[in-house]
């Protein structure tokens, strides 16, 4: 059986029997791919107690008959976001990252810029440099264009009437046009929403240029709540059901209120 050398996030892990884990992967050369670590429940020796949440490590993975599953053979850490961990709120957004990437990528195609960004925006929670809310819109800009879904913001998705031209203050989303509508085109749509230019004109920038450009935008307190609660319907819309990871969000959200 082949065996595969390569650098991998921890996006999921579950206990399997009394002794072993399923670990669910996202590597930078297979995509998503899960793993069966034999024995690592039973001792931590067996893998020296890394194989947690968020953490990058460097995993030899053998393929097995069930091509769904391979073996972890080792692993060895590249960078553990230990910061991630010891924080609630920090824990609350890489999971949810993790849980998009889970429900929204499929098993094993390649996908290097999706690796690049799970990676940056957990380097970033660890550091503590950006604040999460800004780091979980410029999370889920740049992950819906990857899955090909990028909202339409910058023109009227039925007259192509520019946004700059556009009168009124409030523009609505359209979420089955997959972009934003004047109010003459709007008609008596149901599924949408309604964002402030300003807002609007911020998620263009996030979406254009490098990622280190993306993280010095900045947004108004009611630009982040505003884009924050348009990105998880949108992200909400096109997976198909509400995330358990977003319903947690949203608890610590009103506790804070
Ligand atoms: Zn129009």
């Amino acid at each position: 059986m082949p065996n595969y050398t390569l650098p991998a996030i921890v996006l999921r892990r579950v206990d399997f029997g009394d002794y072993d884990l399923i670990l669910t992967f996202f590597s930078l050369n297979k995509g998503k791919i899960s793993a069966i670590a034999k024995s690592a429940k039973k001792s931590s020796k067996r893998f020296g107690g890394i194989l947690e949440l968020f953490s990058v490590l460097q995993v030899v993975c053998s393929s097995t008959k069930d091509r769904e599953l391979m073996v972890l053979q080792e692993a060895d850490l590249i960078n553990s976001f230990s910061g991630i961990r010891g924080d609630f709120k920090k824990t609350a957004y890489a999971s949810y990252f993790s849980e998009i990437i889970n429900a929204w990528s499929e098993a094993g195609s390649e996908q290097e810029n999706i690796y690049r960004l799970l990676y940056y925006v957990l380097e970033q929670l660890d550091i503590c440099k950006i604040p999460e809310e800004i780091l979980s819109v410029i999370f889920q800009m740049r992950f819906a264009d990857i899955a090909g879904v990028r909202p339409n913001l910058s023109v009227c998705t039925d007259c192509r009437l520019e946004i700059d031209r556009i009168k009124e203050d409030l523009v609505a989303f359209d979420f089955i046009k997959g972009g934003i509508v004047c109010q003459k085109c709007a008609g008596m749509s149901v599924n949408r929403l309604f964002l402030s230019k300003g807002t609007i004109k911020r998620l263009l920038w996030v979406e254009n240029g490098d990622l280190s450009k993306a993280a010095k935008i900045r947004f108004t307190p009611s630009s982040v709540k505003e884009g924050l609660g348009f990105l998880e319907s949108f992200t909400t819309y096109h997976i198909g059901k509400e995330l358990q990871s977003l319903r947690f969000l949203k608890q610590i959200r009103k506790k804070d209120e």
